[in-house]
C-alpha cells in the first residue's frame, strides 16, 4: 500500500473544479464530493442572488445586469457579475475587460475586478470570456458542457463574500436557467425580467415570467428598456417602438414595472466602453432611470444594509484621513500629539461606524 496514499473523503480544498486541475487525470479524491462542496462554500458567502433574464436576445438584459450591479456597488453593497451567457458574454467588454484572461489559484478562478468613482469595494466579474482565446470564438457546445460550465460559473470563480451576486442570462429558458435553477435551489434567489414596449419582445419576456412563477422564483419586477427616446436637440420625447399593452400584460402576471429605462446613446456608448452609465455618468437620465430598479433590488439586501452602511462610512472616513486638508491639518499640531490626534479621530469615526451598523442591526432584528 503507497505510503501517501489519502482516503477518498479527504479534500483537496482548491478553490476551482477538477476540470481546472492539472492533477485531474492522477487525483484519487472525491471528486463529486469537491465539485458540490465548492458551489456550497460559494453560495453560503454570497447574500442575495438576482437572476436578470428576459427570454429574448438584445432588449438589454446585460446593459441592464450591468447597471444594476455598478448601481448596487454604489450603494455601498459587496458586488458580483456572473455572465452566463455562454454564446455572447458581454460582461467582460461592458467592464472594460475586453480581451483579459484569468488566472487558476488556490482560491479558484481570478474574477477581473471593476473599479470606479462612488464604488467602495470593487466589483468582480466572471465571464466565460476570460477563459477564452479571445472575443471572436463562436462557442459550438452541447448541453453537457453548458451545464458544467453554470457549475464552473458559480463555483470555480472566487467571488468571495457577497451581498449580492448578478447573474446575467442568455436568452431562453432552457438548459443553462433550468441548470442554474437546480443549483440555486435554497439559496436567497430573486428575478428581474427586462423587456421591450414593442408585442413581440413582450411576449418572449412574459415567457420568463411564467417561467420563474412555474419554478417559484420570486420576481422583483420588470425593467421596459428602450422606454422612448429624449432627443438630445429639442428634448421632445417620442417612441420608437410601439406601445403594445404592457401594463395590462404585466398586471396580469402580477409582476410590478420597476423602472423604464430610455433609448440612450450613451448607453450604447457605455457598454461598448466598458463604463456602465450609472458610474461615468451618474446625474445623466440614464442613469438616474435606473434608480429606481437599484432602490427595488436594494431593499432586498436590508439585513446586509449595516455592513453596507458601515463599509462606506469606513471608506469616506479613510479617505478623510488620508485627504490634504486633514493631512496638512495634522502636520500644523507639534510632532507629538499628531499621531495621538490621529488614533482619536480614527476611534471617533470606527465608533460613529460600529454606531450606524449596530443601530441598523437593532431595527432589522425579528
Ligand atoms: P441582451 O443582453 O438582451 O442581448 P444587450 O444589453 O447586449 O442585450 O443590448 C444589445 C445592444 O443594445 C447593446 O449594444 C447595448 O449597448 C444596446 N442597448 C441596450 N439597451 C439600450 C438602451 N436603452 N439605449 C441604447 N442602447 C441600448
Amino acid at each position: 500500500m503507497q505510503q501517501d496514499a489519502k482516503p477518498a473523503t479527504f479534500d483537496c480544498n482548491l478553490g476551482h473544479a477538477c476540470q481546472f486541475c492539472p492533477q485531474e487525470d492522477t487525483c484519487a479524491l472525491d471528486k463529486p464530493n469537491h465539485n458540490r462542496r465548492l458551489i456550497e462554500a460559494r453560495l453560503e458567502a454570497i447574500d442575495q442572488i438576482i437572476i436578470v433574464l428576459a427570454n429574448k436576445g438584445g432588449v438589454g438584459k446585460s446593459t441592464v445586469s450591468a447597471n444594476l450591479a455598478a448601481g448596487l456597488a454604489t450603494r455601498g453593497f459587496r458586488v458580483g457579475m456572473a455572465d452566463a451567457d455562454i454564446h455572447g458574454p458581454n460582461q467582460s467588454r461592458f467592464f472594460g475587460f475586453a480581451g483579459a484572461h484569468t488566472r487558476t489559484s488556490a482560491t479558484g478562478l481570478q474574477t477581473h475586478d471593476f473599479e470606479a468613482k462612488g464604488i467602495a469595494e470593487p466589483l468582480r466579474v466572471g465571464s466565460l470570456a476570460f477563459l477564452l482565446a479571445d472575443d471572436t470564438v463562436p462557442i459550438v457546445w452541447r448541453d453537457a458542457y453548458k451545464h458544467d460550465f453554470i457549475h464552473h460559473l458559480i463555483g470555480s470563480f472566487d467571488w468571495g463574500p457577497l451581498d449580492f451576486l448578478v447573474i446575467d442570462m442568455p436568452p431562453g429558458t432552457g438548459n443553462e436557467l433550468i441548470t442554474l435553477c437546480d443549483m440555486l435551489e435554497g439559496a436567497n434567489v430573486s428575478s428581474v425580467l427586462v423587456t421591450t414596449p414593442q408585442a413581440v419582445a413582450q411576449m418572449d419576456s412574459l415567457k420568463a415570467g411564467r417561467f420563474c412563477r412555474e419554478r417559484g422564483l420570486p420576481v422583483i419586477g420588470a425593467v421596459e428598456n428602450m422606454a422612448g427616446v429624449v432627443c438630445p436637440h429639442c428634448a421632445g420625447e417620442f417612441h420608437v417602438f410601439p406601445e403594445a399593452g404592457l401594463t395590462e400584460a404585466l398586471d396580469a402576471l402580477d409582476i410590478p414595472r420597476i423602472a423604464q429605462i430610455p433609448l440612450a446613446p450613451e448607453l450604447a456608448v457605455g457598454s461598448d466602453k466598458g463604463a456602465p452609465v450609472v458610474t461615468a455618468q451618474p446625474e445623466g437620465l440614464a442613469a438616474k432611470a435606473f434608480g429606481p430598479l437599484v432602490d427595488a433590488v436594494a431593499a432586498l439586501g436590508q439585513a446586509e444594509f449595516g455592513g453596507a452602511v458601515a463599509r462606506s462610512l469606513e471608506d469616506v472616513f479613510g479617505k478623510n484621513l488620508a485627504d490634504d486638508e486633514m493631512t496638512a491639518a495634522l502636520d500644523a499640531l507639534p510632532e507629538d500629539a499628531r499621531a495621538a490626534m490621529a488614533e482619536e479621530i480614527g476611534a471617533l469615526l470606527d465608533g460613529e461606524a460600529a454606531r450606524v451598523q449596530g443601530a441598523t442591526q437593532t431595527r432589522d432584528a425579528p
